[in-house]
């Protein structure tokens, strides 16, 4: 019999339940497929960075499932729906008796998923699916009434109460198969743009992945909860790049964490992190209970209603990192230059451009996408709808982030700002946050603009914005 390992986002040879499945009968003879679809990629407006990182896993992988025993075929598509007719004649010619592949969980891999389900039951092949990027499937943390929660909190408690009832176990790589090692045959470049990123930050790879866990659940753990919003700090994981594309699985987080400090489920300091991975499940299982959300509705109805401003010059000063608020401003240059931008500054320019420039929040989600390397569907909806005030368990929308003050209580001194703003190197600390302010009272020349807003002002027009938008409703 031949089983067919069909690989998408969980580009690993460790702990990948669908790989793990596949080759548990020796006898069977076990391959594996990739399908790039470019077009739907570019749909989905996912970032050159990304683009390059994924080819860079899949060599990698290639390479260890080569060792095993194990071909990875590659092939290119255009969308979805281009390569389940690719799955199908793939399945007819290597007569393919057995699928197993992984779950993806939004709306178009869904449905995707579904169809070539359907086609291939039609053609014979027994197909099966794993929820393998989750530590618990989503729909099997419920309230009591049987519904998925709307509010994080409570929905981290019951997670930590199925988590306390039985843990979901990590599964090895697969042995070596007969025939191993083969030779691997090499991938063509994606048919994608793609962008060079930082491979000291992010080195692709399932060990350079483990290498940076085992570390970080040792002391970097513990530190997380005192250091984790300052970002001149490199006091978080920096392992969402993985966990997006699958090159780490968050069970492999989980043990890891619990090795070193086995009492982290009970509220120790480590758990800090854990709750991260939880709000990472919390949206993911929004994502199914709630499908639109994949389809640019806002959760909270009625904000539908707010009347956003059209403003390219607005739009493009925010992108570019020239809005005259230093915080802003640096967390976007971090952003463009790495492709990955530090959880609260995530905030406080997502709160900016809705709350400042009241400019609609999907904009915004949508150049996230464009510029993440650790681009990912639910948590980049889930953070923007939050900043937003439009989603589930969503800041109300008259809480407001003050960009200066923000940056004066996570980079007091600035030492995050002069890393990425070099021209406001010689501005004192106490005035790093205002440098307008200060180069008017010092008569000095700054290449650097005023604010392109005034906070107060703005404030108080996104305040009489939305509570026009809910009267209406
Ligand atoms: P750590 O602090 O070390 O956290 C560990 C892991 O937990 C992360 O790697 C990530 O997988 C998960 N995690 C942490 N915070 C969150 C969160 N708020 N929601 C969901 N999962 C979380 N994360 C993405 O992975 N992809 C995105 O596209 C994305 N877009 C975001 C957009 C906005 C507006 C906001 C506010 C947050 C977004 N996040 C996104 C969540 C978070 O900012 C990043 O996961 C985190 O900054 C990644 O750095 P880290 O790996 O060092 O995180």
């Amino acid at each position: 019999t031949t089983h067919l390992v069909w690989l998408r986002n969980d580009l690993r040879v460790n702990d990948n339940l669908a790989l793990h499945a596949a080759c548990r009968d020796s006898d069977a003879k076990v391959i594996a497929l990739y399908l790039a679809t470019p077009a739907q990629w570019q749909q989905h407006d996912m970032s050159p960075k990304q683009a390059a990182f994924i080819h860079a896993s899949l060599l990698q992988v290639q390479r260890a499932l080569a060792e095993r025993g194990i071909e990875l075929h590659y092939q290119a598509c255009h969308a979805f729906s281009d390569s389940v007719d690719a799955l199908l004649q793939f399945c007819a010619k290597q007569q393919v008796d057995q699928l197993f592949y992984n779950y993806q969980y939004e709306v178009n891999e869904r449905q995707r998923d579904a169809e070539a389900e359907k086609r291939l039951d039609d053609a014979g092949v027994i197909c099966q699916g794993f929820d393998d990027s989750l530590l618990l499937p989503p729909g099997s943390v419920q309230s009591g009434d049987r519904s998925m929660y709307k509010v994080f909190t409570p929905f981290s408690k019951a997670f930590v109460r199925r988590l306390q009832q039985g843990l979901p176990e990590c599964v090895p790589a697969p042995k070596a198969r007969e025939g191993a090692p083969l030779k691997a045959s090499p991938i063509p470049a994606f048919d994608y743009p793609t962008e060079d990123f930082d491979q000291d930050l992010f080195p692709p790879g399932e060990a350079a992945a483990l290498k940076r866990l085992r570390h970080f659940a040792t002391q970097p753990v513990i530190d997380y909860p005192a250091k984790r919003d300052l970002p001149a700090l490199d006091a978080t994981s920096r392992l969402s790049v993985y966990l997006a594309t699958g090159v780490l699985s968050p069970r492999q987080c989980l043990h890891r964490v619990l090795h070193e400090h086995p009492d982290a489920l009970d509220n120790s300091r480590a758990f800090t992190w854990l709750n991260e991975l939880i709000w990472r499940e919390f949206y993911r299982h929004l994502l199914v209970a709630w499908p639109a959300l994949c389809r640019h509705k806002p959760f909270i109805d009625w904000t539908r209603n707010v009347e956003w401003q059209r403003n390219d010059a607005h739009f493009d000063a925010w992108k570019a990192g020239k809005t005259g608020y230093p915080i802003v401003d640096a967390a976007m240059r971090q952003m463009k230059a790495l492709g990955w931008m530090h959880n609260r500054l995530r905030m406080i320019t997502a709160s900016f451009l809705v709350k400042d420039l009241l400019i609609d929040w999907r904009e915004g989600e949508r150049y996230f996408m464009q510029q993440l390397i650790d681009g990912d569907l639910a948590a980049n909806n889930g953070g923007w709808q939050w900043a937003a005030s439009t989603g589930t368990d969503a800041a109300p929308y008259f809480r407001i982030f003050n960009p200066t003050t923000q940056g004066e209580r996570f980079d007091e001194k600035g030492d995050f700002i002069r890393h990425y703003l070099p021209e406001l190197a010689g501005v004192p600390d106490s005035d790093i946050h205002q440098p307008h302010v200060w180069a008017e009272k010092h008569h000095k020349k700054l290449d650097y603009p005023a604010p392109i807003v005034d906070h107060k002002v703005a404030r108080k027009k996104t305040l009489d914005a939305f509570e026009r938008a809910k009267s209406a409703a």
